[in-house]
């Protein structure tokens, strides 16, 4: 029986095995793909403090190696459910089953889809939902980016110095990105805000992106923009179904500030649980947490 299995290994993920470690827990971390998280794929991060800008890769081969450094044990393995056994978690993978005296789930969240015509069957054909991993093909080409966040504004900076045009549609006028995300996309020239218009169809020819349908939600009036690209960045769901712990309605783990589920010995840690913001300092912040109060319910099992 290990005493702290972690699911997930993103920032929180790996942050809870490095505190774990030096707690000398006996614990595994179990990612489903690769190490890093969703902020891997992010360009270039500038607020994670003591680094003024790296690559969100970068970044996470720094926390990797520091965890791995520390004698973490990483298995590669998706976790089904997690049942309880008496005290003990059960946790079911399709390898086999772990059992554990805590579970930190630090599972993260995925990009939400929009749900307009064209999106489903185009994805891969131009439609995305990764600036770094898609961007490239469309040197030069214009693109959309959807939503109006921090992902939308700085994907659209990050696209604007490959592609011919970007333009950002944007439900609102107001934007919830940062304002510094927001000022540096307004004084770049080929970015074009479509604000308070919504993307209703993506278009294709030869079976590729080739349109896209906006409405202005002003005047109603509806047109066709040329695009070769549409970048959707509507926010995130969270990945959560196999925990039975209480969730908001948007699917996010509720914890309390100890970081503690409904579920005694189950802690969340990151963008998974419900949270004002979704940083990865504050996923390093939770974490740290929850390793502490990992390690007491341990002490105490
Ligand atoms: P987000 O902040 O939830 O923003 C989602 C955006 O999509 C909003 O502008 C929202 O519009 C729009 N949207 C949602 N559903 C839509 C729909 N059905 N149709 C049209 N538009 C829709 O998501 P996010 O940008 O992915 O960010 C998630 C978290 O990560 C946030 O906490 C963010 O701060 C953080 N993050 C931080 C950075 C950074 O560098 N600091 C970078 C990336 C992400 P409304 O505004 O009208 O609701």
């Amino acid at each position: 029986m290990y005493d702290l299995v972690i699911i997930g290994g993103g920032p929180a993920g790996l942050t809870a095995g490095i505190y774990a470690q030096r707690s000398r827990l006996n614990t595994v971390l179990i990612e489903k793909g690769g190490v890093g998280g969703q902020i891997a794929l992010s360009d270039v991060i500038e607020n994670y403090p003591g680094f003024p800008s790296i690559s969100g890769s970068g970044l996470m081969e720094k926390f990797e190696e520091h965890a791995r450094g520390l004698g973490l044990e990483i298995k590669f393995d998706e976790v089904i459910n997690i049942t309880l056994d008496g005290k003990a978690k059960v946790i079911k993978t399709p390898e086999g089953e772990l059992r554990a005296k805590a579970v930190i789930v630090a599972t993260g969240a995925k990009p939400r889809r929009l749900g307009v015509p064209g999106e489903k069957e185009l994805t891969g054909k131009g439609v995305s939902y990764c600036a770094t991993c898609d961007g490239p093909f469309f040197r030069q080409r214009p693109v959309m980016v959807v939503g109006g966040g921090d992902t939308a504004v700085k994907e659209a900076i990050y696209l604007s110095k490959i592609a011919s045009k970007v333009y950002i549609v944007h439900r609102r006028d107001k934007f919830r990105a940062e304002k510094m995300h927001q000022e540096k996309a307004e004084a770049t020239p080929n970015i074009e805000f479509l604000s308070s218009h919504v993307l209703k169809e993506i278009k294709a020819e030869n079976n590729v992106v080739a349109r896209a349908v906006v409405q202005d939600l002003k005047s109603s009036a509806v047109k066709e923009v040329n695009v070769d690209g549409v970048f959707i960045f509507v926010g995130i769901n969270p990945t959560t179904d196999f925990v039975e712990a209480e969730k908001d309605e948007g699917g996010f783990i509720k914890t309390n500030q100890k970081m503690e589920t409904s579920i005694p010995g189950v802690f969340a840690a990151g963008d998974c649980r419900t949270s004002p913001l979704l940083q990865v300092a504050t996923a390093v912040g939770d974490a740290a947490i929850a390793s502490y109060m990992a390690e007491q319910y341990v002490e105490n099992y």
